[in-house]
């Protein structure tokens, strides 16, 4: 494309490239055809790639999680009926591209995204990861309760990433969520996990869990819950605080999100957690991450896609936040 690229703006806020005028498959591929961070002031999310998966146990690719994730949005829209709200006609939304992350390094890679996020902070009011294994929730956590405090985190995973090592190694994927109570990071009395199931490796798990401070709805529970029960059970424990939201798409079922490093059977179905995100448009949303697509698994962009859609229903409930 020579000539500018045609945009919606609305409010004063550019959003995704005019589809009408330039076919989706079309350019290249920023979160939603948002328009890139540089091209913008006052940006009120800065959408980033961490694309680092040195951090996973089982099956790698990850790193590939941004890319993928970006081609797969191409096909979402401004106008989001079921809240309703135009997420871009209310926040200024833009793509701030990838942390370049050390993929040799876990220790070097942890710092580099601690201050890429702080960066971005600096310039914007809130950041969306996109990663990335789960490792990178740790330093996001770190950049934001800098800014915040110690922040409620509502935290949906197959897995309850509260682990204390791998092989030795604190910061891995499966353990970002003990370090992150550890560090004075999150709020005890507020955070929660959704989604859990599958085996564990000894009933402590559970205990060591909840002695670090978080309360559980699993999957299991979600079969009489629903999502609105679920939503339900999410405002209780986090009520006001500021809240992280840290989604590892593993959550969903693998029949759902096929494309991801340690899937479990019997998890979410998409319909369930966009719903549950939605809800969160009454809570105070200071960040999120969106981590664990490995489009090599993946078949057809399914997990792409429901990683796009997630993605959209955290900036929609954002711009009502700040409403
Ligand atoms: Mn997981
Ligand atoms: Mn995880």
């Amino acid at each position: 494309m020579t000539e500018a690229v045609p945009r919606v703006v609305t409010n004063g806020r550019v959003g995704p490239v005019d589809a009408s005028l330039v076919p989706r498959f079309a350019g290249p591929a920023t979160f939603a055809r948002l328009p890139r961070f540089d091209e913008v002031s006052d940006v009120d999310v800065a959408v980033v790639g961490v694309p680092f998966d040195a951090g996973v146990s089982y099956r790698p690719g990850a790193r590939f999680g941004p890319a993928h994730v970006r081609e797969s949005s191409r096909l979402l829209r401004p106008y989001n009926p079921a809240l309703p709200v135009s997420p871009f006609a209310r926040l200024q939304v833009a793509d701030a591209g990838d942390i370049a992350v050390n993929p040799f390094s876990i220790d070097e890679a942890v710092a580099q995204v601690e201050r890429g996020a702080d960066a971005l902070l600096e310039r914007s009011g809130r950041v969306l990861a996109i990663g990335g294994d789960h490792t990178i929730a740790l330093p996001l956590l770190r950049a934001v309760a800098r800014r915040h405090g110690p922040v409620a985190v509502v935290h949906f995973d197959a897995h309850l990433d509260t682990w204390d090592t791998y092989f030795g190694a604190a910061y891995t994927h499966g353990t970002p969520f003990r370090r992150a109570s550890e560090e004075g990071l999150i709020d005890r009395s507020g955070c929660l996990h959704v989604g859990v199931r599958g085996p564990l490796y000894a009933s402590t798990d559970l205990t060591d869990d909840a002695a670090l401070g978080f309360a559980v709805v699993s999957a299991v529970e979600m079969e009489d819950l629903g999502s609105k029960g679920a939503a339900e059970r999410i405002a209780a424990r986090v009520q006001n605080r500021p809240v992280y939201v840290s989604v590892d798409i593993d959550v969903l079922d693998p029949a759902f999100a096929p494309g991801t490093g340690t899937p479990e059977s019997g998890g979410l179905l998409s319909r369930e957690l966009l719903a549950i995100l939605r809800s969160f448009s009454s809570l105070n949303l200071v960040g999120a991450d969106l981590v664990e697509v490995a489009p090599a698994y993946d078949h057809a962009e399914i997990t792409g896609i429901a990683a796009s859609h997630v993605a959209y229903e955290l900036l929609s409930a954002m711009a009502l936040t700040s409403a």
